[in-house]
């Protein structure tokens, strides 16, 4: 009799808990349902070099919910990642942007551009990671040099040989690595020297204060000399103005990404050319 009563109390002892509860479950169902369905879209944001010169584009996820319009992928991608949806979400993004390549490979003012996706902790330590993306370029037909992956530093912090080894083995593929929010997790510097990758980001946070705040200018120096001393080239996310061009140009940052160069489109107003520059 006291049990059942505290089980009682103790499921109606939050009812705002409860149903966020609900509406997670749900969301979950419907993501499920939406990744199956063909409801996940793909926005490509444009990079460029000091000259102003189109790199590539970075493959940016969102999710167009039949009630709730387009979503960001803040609204969808943590629960993703803890239901192990990101498992077909991330299957579905690879195959879309190797689609998106081998499109391109046809097309002369695109053929040289590379596109970045993200990969997240759970999806590259995933069993299948590397089997799925040896398949999917394979079946897209996508050159594998322009493809690149950007993998955050939560993936390096844990490094075991796993990582290493798989990293190695997709390299083999002709697949580069960007590791994407550089600068926020200093506690991947001791392995930093152990990955063999082909760009650091340099994280938004520290290009938003940039003009505004000397410490930021010292930070975004730092990690580019720290990029030069690894030898690996160095690219910024989040610019949005011309004065933040200019400093991180004259600190040494050769590669740019942010809302002065372009937002994040679809695939069919997608330009190489960029807004300024
Ligand atoms: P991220 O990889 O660091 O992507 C950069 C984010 O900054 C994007 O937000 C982009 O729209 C935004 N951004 C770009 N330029 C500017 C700018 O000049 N100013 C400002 N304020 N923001 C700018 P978005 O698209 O909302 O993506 C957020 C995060 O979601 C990404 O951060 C990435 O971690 C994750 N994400 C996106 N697509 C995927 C995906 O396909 N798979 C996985 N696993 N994660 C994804
Ligand atoms: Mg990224
Ligand atoms: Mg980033
Ligand atoms: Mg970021």
């Amino acid at each position: 009799q006291a049990k059942a009563a505290s089980r009682n109390a103790v499921r109606f002892f939050d009812p705002q808990m409860q149903q966020a509860l609900e509406m997670r479950t749900q969301l979950e169902s419907e993501l499920g349902h939406g990744i199956a369905t063909g409801e996940l879209r793909l926005h490509y944001q444009l990079q460029v070099d000091a000259g102003g010169q189109s790199l590539g584009a970075e493959a940016l996820v969102r999710w167009q919910h039949p009630q709730r319009g387009l979503l960001a992928p803040a609204a969808f991608i943590p629960l993703a990642e803890e239901s192990g949806l990101i498992i077909p979400l991330g299957e579905w993004v690879l195959r879309e942007t190797c689609r998106q390549l081998a499109i391109w490979a046809a097309m002369p003012e695109m053929r040289s551009l590379t596109l970045a996706v993200n990969v997240s902790r759970r999806q590259f330590r995933h069993a299948d990671f590397v089997d799925t993306l040896r398949r999917t370029l394979h079946e897209s037909g996508a050159d594998p040099t322009k493809l690149r992956l950007e993998l955050t530093e939560d993936i390096l912090l844990e490094a075991d040989e796993m990582v290493f080894a798989r990293v190695r083995e997709i390299r083999g593929l002709g697949v580069a690595f960007s590791l994407d929010d550089f600068g926020v997790g200093y506690s991947s510097l001791p392995c930093l020297h152990r990955m063999p990758l082909e760009q650091l980001k340099i994280d938004r946070s520290f290009v938003c204060r940039l003009g505004s705040d000397a410490d930021a200018l010292a930070l975004v120096r730092m990690l580019v000399a720290l990029g030069a001393g690894l030898g690996v080239p160095v690219i910024a996310e989040g610019v949005e103005s011309e004065v933040q061009r200019r400093l991180l140009r004259a600190a040494g940052c050769g590669a740019f990404q942010g809302y002065f160069f372009g937002v994040p489109t679809p695939a069919d107003e997608f330009s190489p050319r960029p807004a300024h520059g």
